[in-house]
Protein backbone atom coordinates (compact mmCIF):
# COMPACT_ATOMS: atom_id res chain seq x y z
CA UNK A 1 0.00 0.00 0.00
CA UNK A 2 1.14 3.25 -0.52
CA UNK A 3 1.26 5.72 1.81
CA UNK A 4 0.43 9.14 0.13
CA UNK A 5 1.93 12.33 1.91
CA UNK A 6 5.44 14.04 2.49
CA UNK A 7 6.63 13.95 6.11
CA UNK A 8 7.61 17.05 7.70
CA UNK A 9 9.78 17.10 10.74
CA UNK A 10 7.18 18.12 13.06
CA UNK A 11 5.19 15.22 11.73
CA UNK A 12 7.01 13.04 13.10
CA UNK A 13 6.71 14.16 16.65
CA UNK A 14 8.31 13.34 19.73
CA UNK A 15 7.54 12.26 23.13
CA UNK A 16 3.96 11.93 23.92
CA UNK A 17 3.41 12.43 19.82
CA UNK A 18 6.29 9.54 19.11
CA UNK A 19 6.02 6.58 16.97
CA UNK A 20 6.06 4.44 20.23
CA UNK A 21 2.69 6.17 21.22
CA UNK A 22 1.40 5.78 18.12
CA UNK A 23 2.40 2.29 18.05
CA UNK A 24 0.29 1.57 21.66
CA UNK A 25 -2.87 3.24 19.96
CA UNK A 26 -2.43 0.63 16.66
CA UNK A 27 -2.25 -2.32 19.19
CA UNK A 28 -5.41 -0.89 21.48
CA UNK A 29 -7.70 -0.38 18.15
CA UNK A 30 -6.29 -4.20 17.01
CA UNK A 31 -7.57 -5.50 20.53
CA UNK A 32 -10.63 -3.96 19.75
CA UNK A 33 -11.54 -5.83 16.63
CA UNK A 34 -10.03 -3.58 14.17
CA UNK A 35 -8.56 -6.36 11.75
CA UNK A 36 -7.47 -4.65 8.48
CA UNK A 37 -3.75 -4.34 8.07
CA UNK A 38 -4.10 -1.41 5.79
CA UNK A 39 -6.54 0.71 8.26
CA UNK A 40 -3.81 0.19 11.15
CA UNK A 41 -1.22 1.00 9.10
CA UNK A 42 -2.83 4.86 7.91
CA UNK A 43 -3.26 5.34 11.86
CA UNK A 44 0.04 4.49 12.79
CA UNK A 45 1.39 6.78 10.04
CA UNK A 46 -1.34 9.67 9.73
CA UNK A 47 -0.06 12.06 12.55
CA UNK A 48 -2.94 12.83 14.65
CA UNK A 49 -1.49 14.98 16.42
CA UNK A 50 -1.41 17.61 13.63
CA UNK A 51 -4.86 17.76 13.59
CA UNK A 52 -5.91 19.07 16.98
CA UNK A 53 -4.90 22.21 18.82
CA UNK A 54 -1.30 21.70 19.96
CA UNK A 55 -2.49 22.09 23.85
CA UNK A 56 -4.11 18.80 22.62
CA UNK A 57 -1.52 17.66 20.88
CA UNK A 58 -0.35 15.09 23.73
CA UNK A 59 -3.76 13.34 24.07
CA UNK A 60 -4.12 13.10 20.07
CA UNK A 61 -2.98 9.29 20.72
CA UNK A 62 -5.50 8.04 23.32
CA UNK A 63 -8.46 6.02 21.96
CA UNK A 64 -10.97 9.48 22.70
CA UNK A 65 -12.78 12.13 20.63
CA UNK A 66 -11.71 15.74 21.24
CA UNK A 67 -12.73 19.13 20.97
CA UNK A 68 -11.39 20.89 17.55
CA UNK A 69 -13.42 24.21 18.41
CA UNK A 70 -16.95 25.49 17.26
CA UNK A 71 -18.88 22.98 18.93
CA UNK A 72 -16.94 20.19 16.60
CA UNK A 73 -14.91 17.47 17.70
CA UNK A 74 -12.12 14.97 15.56
CA UNK A 75 -13.66 11.77 16.08
CA UNK A 76 -12.40 8.71 18.20
CA UNK A 77 -9.97 6.61 16.25
CA UNK A 78 -11.47 3.23 17.11
CA UNK A 79 -14.68 5.26 14.61
CA UNK A 80 -12.43 6.39 12.18
CA UNK A 81 -10.95 3.09 11.74
CA UNK A 82 -14.31 1.03 11.66
CA UNK A 83 -15.94 3.51 9.52
CA UNK A 84 -12.71 3.49 6.99
CA UNK A 85 -12.84 -0.53 7.30
CA UNK A 86 -16.26 -0.95 6.69
CA UNK A 87 -15.77 1.70 3.42
CA UNK A 88 -12.99 -0.62 2.17
CA UNK A 89 -14.78 -3.84 2.15
CA UNK A 90 -16.49 -2.11 -1.58
CA UNK A 91 -13.11 -1.45 -3.20
CA UNK A 92 -13.87 2.21 -3.28
CA UNK A 93 -11.76 4.33 -5.48
CA UNK A 94 -13.60 7.56 -5.31
CA UNK A 95 -15.06 8.87 -1.96
CA UNK A 96 -16.95 11.65 -0.78
CA UNK A 97 -16.88 12.67 3.29
CA UNK A 98 -19.30 15.09 4.52
CA UNK A 99 -18.15 17.25 7.89
CA UNK A 100 -14.40 17.91 7.21
CA UNK A 101 -14.20 18.78 10.50
CA UNK A 102 -10.48 18.75 11.66
CA UNK A 103 -9.49 16.94 8.24
CA UNK A 104 -8.28 13.57 9.58
CA UNK A 105 -10.39 11.38 8.47
CA UNK A 106 -10.27 12.69 5.13
CA UNK A 107 -6.65 12.12 5.45
CA UNK A 108 -6.71 8.73 6.72
CA UNK A 109 -8.54 8.06 3.55
CA UNK A 110 -5.88 9.98 1.03
CA UNK A 111 -3.29 7.97 3.03
CA UNK A 112 -4.66 4.72 1.68
CA UNK A 113 -4.30 6.23 -1.81
CA UNK A 114 -8.17 6.83 -2.51
CA UNK A 115 -9.35 10.12 -4.49
CA UNK A 116 -11.02 12.16 -1.34
CA UNK A 117 -13.45 14.72 -1.99
CA UNK A 118 -14.77 16.36 1.41
CA UNK A 119 -17.31 18.82 2.25
CA UNK A 120 -17.65 21.11 5.50
CA UNK A 121 -20.24 23.80 7.02
CA UNK A 122 -17.71 25.67 9.24
CA UNK A 123 -15.32 27.95 6.78
CA UNK A 124 -13.07 28.27 10.10
CA UNK A 125 -12.37 24.70 10.51
CA UNK A 126 -12.23 24.07 6.44
CA UNK A 127 -9.12 26.59 5.91
CA UNK A 128 -7.37 25.10 9.12
CA UNK A 129 -8.58 21.35 7.66
CA UNK A 130 -6.80 22.30 4.02
CA UNK A 131 -3.52 24.15 5.70
CA UNK A 132 -3.05 20.31 7.40
CA UNK A 133 -3.95 18.78 3.76
CA UNK A 134 -1.11 20.82 2.10
CA UNK A 135 1.44 20.70 5.33
CA UNK A 136 1.32 16.89 4.50
CA UNK A 137 1.33 17.39 0.85
CA UNK A 138 -2.16 15.48 0.45
CA UNK A 139 -4.17 16.28 -2.63
CA UNK A 140 -7.54 16.35 -0.91
CA UNK A 141 -10.77 18.20 -2.85
CA UNK A 142 -12.55 20.02 -0.63
CA UNK A 143 -15.35 22.64 -0.35
CA UNK A 144 -17.13 25.10 2.07
CA UNK A 145 -20.99 24.12 1.59
CA UNK A 146 -23.74 22.39 3.11
CA UNK A 147 -22.85 18.82 3.11
CA UNK A 148 -26.35 17.48 3.25
CA UNK A 149 -26.70 18.13 -1.28
CA UNK A 150 -23.65 16.65 -1.41
CA UNK A 151 -21.39 16.99 -4.05
CA UNK A 152 -23.15 16.33 -7.59
CA UNK A 153 -21.36 17.69 -10.28
CA UNK A 154 -18.01 15.58 -9.18
CA UNK A 155 -20.74 12.11 -8.07
CA UNK A 156 -21.10 9.29 -8.34
CA UNK A 157 -18.84 8.22 -5.53
CA UNK A 158 -17.49 4.73 -4.93
CA UNK A 159 -18.20 5.11 -1.52
CA UNK A 160 -19.44 8.06 1.30
CA UNK A 161 -18.62 8.97 4.65
CA UNK A 162 -20.88 10.73 6.88
CA UNK A 163 -19.15 12.25 10.01
CA UNK A 164 -22.03 14.46 11.85
CA UNK A 165 -25.21 12.20 12.75
CA UNK A 166 -29.18 12.87 11.22
CA UNK A 167 -32.32 11.26 12.46
CA UNK A 168 -32.28 9.32 8.87
CA UNK A 169 -29.92 8.97 5.80
CA UNK A 170 -29.59 11.43 3.41
CA UNK A 171 -31.68 11.16 0.15
CA UNK A 172 -29.36 13.22 -2.25
CA UNK A 173 -26.12 11.48 -0.74
CA UNK A 174 -27.78 7.94 -1.78
CA UNK A 175 -28.47 8.97 -4.83
CA UNK A 176 -24.68 9.82 -5.11
CA UNK A 177 -23.60 6.88 -4.44
CA UNK A 178 -22.26 4.49 -7.60
CA UNK A 179 -23.43 0.80 -8.22
CA UNK A 180 -21.50 -1.68 -6.31
CA UNK A 181 -21.09 1.62 -3.52
CA UNK A 182 -21.24 1.75 0.37
CA UNK A 183 -22.48 4.37 2.17
CA UNK A 184 -21.62 4.94 5.96
CA UNK A 185 -23.24 7.21 8.62
CA UNK A 186 -24.31 7.87 11.93
CA UNK A 187 -28.09 7.83 12.22
CA UNK A 188 -30.00 8.91 15.17
CA UNK A 189 -30.72 11.45 17.24
CA UNK A 190 -28.29 13.65 20.19
CA UNK A 191 -28.70 10.64 22.15
CA UNK A 192 -28.52 7.47 20.53
CA UNK A 193 -26.95 6.76 16.91
CA UNK A 194 -26.16 3.70 14.91
CA UNK A 195 -23.52 3.49 12.44
CA UNK A 196 -25.27 2.09 9.45
CA UNK A 197 -24.17 0.99 6.42
CA UNK A 198 -26.20 1.17 3.12
CA UNK A 199 -25.09 -1.25 0.02
CA UNK A 200 -26.16 -0.64 -3.43
CA UNK A 201 -25.72 -3.13 -5.80
CA UNK A 202 -25.03 -3.12 -9.49
CA UNK A 203 -29.14 -3.03 -10.17
CA UNK A 204 -29.33 0.13 -7.60
CA UNK A 205 -31.30 -1.89 -5.51
CA UNK A 206 -30.23 -0.78 -1.51
CA UNK A 207 -29.45 -2.31 1.38
CA UNK A 208 -29.19 -1.33 4.77
CA UNK A 209 -27.23 -3.38 7.97
CA UNK A 210 -26.62 -1.52 11.98
CA UNK A 211 -22.50 -1.78 12.47
CA UNK A 212 -22.54 -0.08 15.71
CA UNK A 213 -23.69 2.37 18.51
CA UNK A 214 -21.61 5.60 18.25
CA UNK A 215 -21.72 9.26 19.36
CA UNK A 216 -21.34 12.29 16.86
CA UNK A 217 -22.46 15.81 16.62
CA UNK A 218 -25.28 16.77 14.43
CA UNK A 219 -25.70 17.34 10.59
CA UNK A 220 -26.53 21.17 10.87
CA UNK A 221 -28.03 23.01 7.61
CA UNK A 222 -26.30 26.41 6.53
CA UNK A 223 -23.03 28.12 6.06
CA UNK A 224 -21.05 29.65 8.79
CA UNK A 225 -17.81 31.39 8.20
N1 LIG B 1 -14.49 13.92 10.02
C1 LIG B 1 -14.17 14.89 11.04
C2 LIG B 1 -15.21 14.84 12.16
C3 LIG B 1 -15.68 16.22 12.44
S1 LIG B 1 -17.12 16.38 13.42
C4 LIG B 1 -12.76 14.72 11.57
O1 LIG B 1 -12.09 13.74 11.16
O2 LIG B 1 -12.29 15.55 12.33
C5 LIG B 1 -18.36 16.64 12.18
C6 LIG B 1 -18.21 17.81 11.26
O3 LIG B 1 -19.35 17.85 10.43
C7 LIG B 1 -18.11 19.17 11.95
O4 LIG B 1 -16.95 19.82 11.55
C8 LIG B 1 -19.36 19.90 11.45
O5 LIG B 1 -19.17 21.29 11.26
C9 LIG B 1 -19.62 19.20 10.13
N2 LIG B 1 -20.99 19.31 9.64
C10 LIG B 1 -22.15 19.28 10.33
N3 LIG B 1 -23.19 19.43 9.50
C11 LIG B 1 -22.69 19.56 8.24
C12 LIG B 1 -23.25 19.76 6.95
N4 LIG B 1 -24.57 19.86 6.75
N5 LIG B 1 -22.41 19.86 5.90
C13 LIG B 1 -21.07 19.78 6.05
N6 LIG B 1 -20.47 19.59 7.24
C14 LIG B 1 -21.27 19.50 8.33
Amino acid sequence: MSLRMRLQPEAIGSGLTSQRVRDRLVERLRDHGIADERVLNAIRTVPRHLFVDEALAMRAYEDTALPIGHGQTISQPWVVARMTESLLQTQPSKVLEIGTGSGYQAAILAALGLEVHTVERIGELLRVARKRFRQLGMNIRSKHDDGRIGWPENGPFDAIIVTAAAPALVDALTAQLAPGGSLIAPVGGSSSQSLVRLLKDADGNVSQQVLAPVVFVPLLSGLID
